[in-house]
This record gives C-alpha cells, structure tokens and sequence, in this order.
C-alpha cells in the first residue's frame, strides 16, 4: 500500500524546486496533488509532468499566497477537483537579501508577505476543511536560518522564524481536531535559491557540514512525506531540522 494511498495535497511553490520534489514524492506514493505557483504555465507543465510520471490525479494552479483571495480560490479547486484535502505543504517563499542598513522596506514587507503570511493565509483557506474532516496535516517549509538568524537575511530569517510561531500556534489550536501541524527547515539544498552562489562558496558551506554535502530537493521531501504520512500521527508542533547535521 502507497503512503499517502488516497488523500489530496495541495503544494505552494511547486513548479520547481524543493516544492515540485515535493509533489512528485507524494504523487509517487499515491496522492492527488495541486501544484499552485505563480506561473499557471509552469503550474500546468509541472502537473502533467508529474501525472505522466506517477499516474497519480495532478492540478496546476496559479496562486499568489500574499493574496487571501487567491489561496481561498485554490483549495476551493482542489476540493472541486479531489473531493477534499488532506495534506497542505506551504513551501512558496522568496528571498531578498540585503544588509539591515540598506533594506528598503517593500524588501521587508515582501518577503514576510509571501513567505509567512502566505502560510497563514493557506492554512486558514484549508482549516474549515480539515477541522470539519476533524484530520489533516499542514507541513510548513521554514529553514536553518529560522532558528539561527543569518546577516543580510533579517527579513528572510524573520520571516522563517515567524512561520515556526505559526506552526506551534497552528499545532496547539488544531490538535483537538486532529490537525497535526509541523515544520520542515533545511539546510543548504541545490535549487535556484541556492545556485547564485559561487563554487568557491559552495565548496566552503560544504566543509561546514559535518555530512559534507549541500542537500539535495529529495532530501526535504523525504521529510515532508514522514511529516504528512501515517507515520507521524503522534508528532505536532515540531521542527524538523534537514541540514546535513549544519545546526544541532
Ligand atoms: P525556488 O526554487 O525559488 O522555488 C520557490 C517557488 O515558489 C518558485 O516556483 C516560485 O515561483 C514560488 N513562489 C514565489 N513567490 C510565490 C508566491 N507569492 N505565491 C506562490 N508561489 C510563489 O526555491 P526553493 O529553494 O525550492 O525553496 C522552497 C522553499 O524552501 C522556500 O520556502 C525556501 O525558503 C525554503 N528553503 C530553501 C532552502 C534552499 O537552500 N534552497 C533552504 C531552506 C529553506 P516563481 O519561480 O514563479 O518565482
């Protein structure tokens, strides 16, 4: 029997990147799954990719999660579209990274918008469902730099930090209904956000990590799977730290 034989999963950000490794993994294990990005053509592409791939019921979605409207819209298709939904990952989230003396404000105010208040948005849009179902999973993607802080990331860190408030406040009002509310955070992982950096850099950052490598999309994903399957039903309100053993 596939993990996730059955449910519904809706998936933000996850045209590419650490989101659609997401995706494809749920999928593979037997899942419906919305993929909701900003680019409805990259959202559509990703979702008959992953269909061909696996078999498995996909929708591409465009989706902004800064707007309410939007993330309302979306789990209203995928309940259209699956019947329901189970599993909700939160994994949309940008970077504009500066120095605190040099951040304009919008910098500030975009970043926190998109990558924190995105997750509440979504997940306020899938508590009616999942509260009425009294079951369901809400993963949220914070990183290394939630629980450590990082210079030129105040607002990025902030923002990730912010999200694991948001998953033990989640966690603790949705444990009476059986909504169990968790946060992934990653290390150093090879996608866009990470391919800026120079070799030089990469190479250092990996001298840094006590299992010597940056982390692969697959990595989280595995994470993300154990957080939304049966496998964690007594586990709400944690952090699951995927970083190559970076921060302990
Ligand atoms: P990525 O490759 O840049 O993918 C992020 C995706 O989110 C993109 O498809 C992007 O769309 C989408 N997105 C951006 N703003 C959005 C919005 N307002 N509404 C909906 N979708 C939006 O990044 P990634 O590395 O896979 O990161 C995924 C998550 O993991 C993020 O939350 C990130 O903070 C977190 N994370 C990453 C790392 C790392 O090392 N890579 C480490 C720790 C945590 P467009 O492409 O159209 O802009």
């Amino acid at each position: 029997m596939k993990r996730l034989e059955g449910k519904t999963a809706v998936i933000t950000g996850a045209a590419r990147g650490i989101g659609l490794e997401i995706a494809a993994a749920f999928a593979a294990e037997g899942a419906s799954v919305t993929i909701a990005d900003l680019s409805l053509q990259d959202s559509e592409a990703a979702a008959a990719d992953i269909a061909a791939r696996t078999g498995a019921g996909t929708l591409g979605l465009a989706l902004d999660v800064s707007k309410e409207a939007d993330c309302e819209k979306a789990v209203a298709d995928t309940v259209a579209a699956f019947g329901k939904v189970d599993i909700l990952v939160n994994n949309a989230g940008i970077t504009k990274d500066g120095l605190v003396l040099r951040m304009k404000e919008t910098d500030f105010d975009s970043v926190i918008s998109v990558n924190l208040k995105g997750a509440f948005l979504m997940s306020k849009a899938v508590s009616k469902f999942m509260l009425k179902a009294r079951s369901g999973r809400i993963v949220n993607i914070s990183s290394i730099v939630g629980l450590t802080g990082q210079a030129g990331q105040a607002n990025y860190s902030a923002s990730k930090a912010g999200l694991i408030g948001l998953t033990k406040s989640l966690a603790r009002e949705f444990a009476p209904r059986q909504v169990l509310v968790n946060a992934v955070a990653p290390g150093f992982i090879r996608t866009r956000m990470t391919e800026d950096l120079k070799d030089e850099a990469k190479a250092k950052i990996s001298e840094l990590i006590p299992l010597g490598r940056i982390g692969e999309p697959g990595d989280v994903a595995k994470a993300a799977l154990f957080l939304a399957g049966g496998d964690s039903v007594y586990i709400t309100g944690q952090v699951l730290s995927v970083n190559g053993g970076l921060y302990m």
